[in-house]
């Protein structure tokens, strides 16, 4: 996709009692660039290069294909989401819902 804000967005599909299955959205320009240009261009998104800053980072990672490692990135949610290895944060809030008694735990 063109002009996302972000390099890639892993979203799951209504794919019913069937088996999990998601999508995996990438910037079309990563398919452009190495993983050090998309290294540098990412560490620098965390900060605010003043007029008369003479600083710089740059990342060396060598000249394979980003999307390489942004696939592997976005796979592991995949792996994480199927596998239930990270607790999902409505699941808590509905098991605290339903388990614990709301005026004890402060929970409406
Ligand atoms: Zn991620």
């Amino acid at each position: 996709m063109d002009n996302m804000p972000n390099t890639a967005l892993t979203s799951p599909v209504d794919s019913g009692d069937g088996p999990k299955r998601f999508n995996i959205t990438f910037r079309a320009g990563l398919l452009n660039e190495t993983i050090s240009e998309w290294a540098s261009w990412k560490e620098n998104t965390c900060f605010t290069r003043t007029t008369d800053s003479s600083y710089a980072v740059r990342v060396e990672g060598g000249n394979l294909d980003a999307i390489l490692y942004v696939l592997l990135h976005e796979a592991t949610h995949v792996v994480d989401a199927v596998m239930n290895v990270t607790p999902h944060a409505s699941e808590n809030t509905h098991s605290l819902n339903r388990h614990r008694s709301p005026k004890m735990f402060g929970v409406r």
